[in-house]
């Protein structure tokens, strides 16, 4: 016997359609790229996404058709990622920080016909145009072209194309399977790849991401996007938010920590959500500006590990909540979430606040393990640490254009990060599996050791690898960064490690350079590091 309730598909549209109907007057606050603010509503975006997916239909595009975005947070992304995904088309978000021959890579593999640009992103664009082959329509996400048809030719102006849709253009009915937005991983280790997420997982990750045990947002949230649109669907907020009726806030290209101040203070933000690196900015320059960041009261941290002493640094100074979450690309972003059980709150201060410091527990919808090399669970006893598997509604099934044989092992997707688990399911990450220092048999957590030095008052960021060594096969090497005016020896700095972790951990050497190599999205490039210092140790 079949349950008798109504079956409605979980789209992408559903989402805008209820922030429509129900926040229709809730606002957005969007820096524009070339400067000032600009300000709509739920109601306009909706409309303005309506008059996109007609558009888009006019000019012939056939369902499925790759749409690529190159932009920053701002209202017409926002627009873009409705439009595109409800008019039954594909929104490819892509990273403009990557090399210009992955942008080639990816634009080509995604079969992207349509791009929409920030004008910042014109000579980038103008510079690869020639290479891409499916590109048939390139769209400048301004007022009109001014200029950039001189290295564009051909371009088009967000405006005069919705202004050529129809703003009451009734949403494509379709499965809740199809495929509605594509992101490709940074691609550290070889080519991109390509993860496409559907109508329904996408759906379903933001009931998950609005858990209260989870991001929580709400109708009574003011929400600072920081993490780019770029990066994992800006880890899904701009749908979780649009699901609420939470009213936004978009930086724009402004991702300095005076500029976020500015809009947390200006639009008395609540909700922040961003990588640890940006927050480091924000903490140097809400000192600097003595603001006390009165209306924020959580910021959801991830993407890398969250030092710790950023969490403390956030209460202490500023009774700011740090929420650490974990997840990635392939999992739409979220798996993880730190947040306190019942039975915490009899617990001292001191361990409570320990306790936030790990990546949390799973959220409803993800299921994670932890395996030994044959693939055989290992104890939560948060110590056996192993490769962390996953599975759920929101975890990939096979990467574009690749088999299910090729991307999961017995129905579990590896996510490359080495973790322990306890009893209540809470998992630190202690490495990404490749980073991860084996010295002499034994495994050293490199995430471990940075989250102690980069507490240093003299350093202004740390590394750790595993340089290799004659003995222990490898052994941890840090790589310091000193802070403005800062010259510490190393001495100093190794003794911040003193009665922290067993003395056979502590680095055998630290070495000096100016900046961290870091991805496009942030994240330290542990193999050039390890490609400029991985000797050091050897005669
Ligand atoms: P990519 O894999 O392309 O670099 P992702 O943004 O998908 O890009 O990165 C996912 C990885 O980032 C995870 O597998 C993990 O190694 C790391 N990561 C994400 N969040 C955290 C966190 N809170 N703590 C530690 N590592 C994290």
């Amino acid at each position: 016997m079949l349950g008798q309730m109504m079956s409605q598909p979980l789209l992408i549209s559903s989402l805008i359609t209820h922030a429509e109907r129900f926040h229709n007057a809730g606002q957005i606050h969007s820096v524009n790229t070339g400067g000032g603010m600009e300000e709509t509503t739920w109601g306009q975006v909706g409309r303005n996404a309506r008059a996109l997916a007609s558009a888009l239909g006019k000019l012939g595009l056939a369902a499925q058709t790759r749409c690529g975005t190159i932009a920053w947070n701002n209202r017409r992304h926002l627009e873009i990622y409705f439009g595109v995904s409800g008019g039954g088309y594909v929104c490819h978000t892509i990273n403009p920080r990557l090399f210009p021959e992955q942008l080639v890579y990816i634009l080509n593999h995604a079969e992207d016909k349509v791009l929409f640009i920030d004008a910042t992103f014109v000579p980038l664009v103008a510079a690869i145009r020639d290479k891409l082959e499916h590109l048939e329509h390139i769209v400048l996400m301004e007022a009109d072209v001014g200029d950039a048809a001189e290295k564009l030719p051909g371009i088009i102006a967000y405006d005069d194309l919705i202004a050529t849709g129809d703003a009451g253009f009734d949403w494509s009915d379709m499965d809740e399977h199809t495929a509605s937005s594509l992101c490709y991983t940074s691609g550290t280790t070889g080519n991109p790849k390509g993860v496409l997420y559907s109508h329904r997982s996408t759906v379903l990750h933001s009931f998950g991401s609005n858990l209260a045990d989870s991001i929580g947002m709400t109708a009574r949230d003011v929400v600072l996007m920081v993490v780019p649109m770029f990066h994992v669907n800006a880890w899904g907020a701009p749908y979780a938010s649009a699901m609420v009726g939470a009213r936004i806030v978009l930086p724009g290209p402004g991702l300095d920590g005076a500029s976020l101040v500015g809009l947390i203070d200006t639009y008395k933000v609540t909700v922040a959500l961003g990588v640890p690196t940006i927050w480091l900015g924000l903490l140097g320059a809400a000192k600097a500006a003595s603001s006390a960041l009165t209306s924020l009261n959580r910021t959801v941290v991830g993407g890398s590990a969250c030092p710790p002493s950023m969490i403390s640094t956030f209460r202490e100074e500023y009774d700011v909540e740090v929420i650490h979450a974990w997840g990635m690309t392939e999992m739409s972003p979220l798996g993880s979430v730190n947040q306190p059980l019942a039975k915490h709150a009899d617990l001292p201060l001191e361990q409570q606040h320990t306790l936030r410091e790990s990546q949390g527990r799973p959220v409803y919808g993800v299921d994670l393990e932890i395996w030994d090399d044959e693939g055989n669970p290992l104890p939560h006893d948060g110590k056996a640490q192993g490769d962390l598997v996953t599975r759920g509604q929101w975890i990939l099934d096979s990467y574009f254009r690749a088999t299910r044989d090729e991307t999961l092992t017995n129905g579990w997707f590896d996510t490359g990060d080495v973790a322990t688990m306890d009893g209540d399911g809470y998992v630190t990450i202690r490495d990404r599996s490749k980073d991860i220092i084996k010295s002499g048999g034994e495994w050293i957590s490199s995430v471990e050791l940075e989250n102690i030095a980069i507490a240093h008052p003299k350093l202004a960021d740390a590394a750790v690898i595993g340089a290799k060594h004659e003995k222990w096969d490898e052994r941890p090497v840090l790589i310091a960064v000193n802070g403005p005016g800062e010259t510490p020896s190393e001495e100093e700095i190794l003794s911040i490690f003193e009665g922290k972790i067993a003395k056979w951990q502590v680095p055998d050497k630290v070495v000096w350079t100016d900046e961290l190599p870091r991805n496009a999205t942030g994240k330290v490039l542990k193999r050039t590091l390890r490609e400029s210092f991985g000797d050091v140790l050897l005669g």
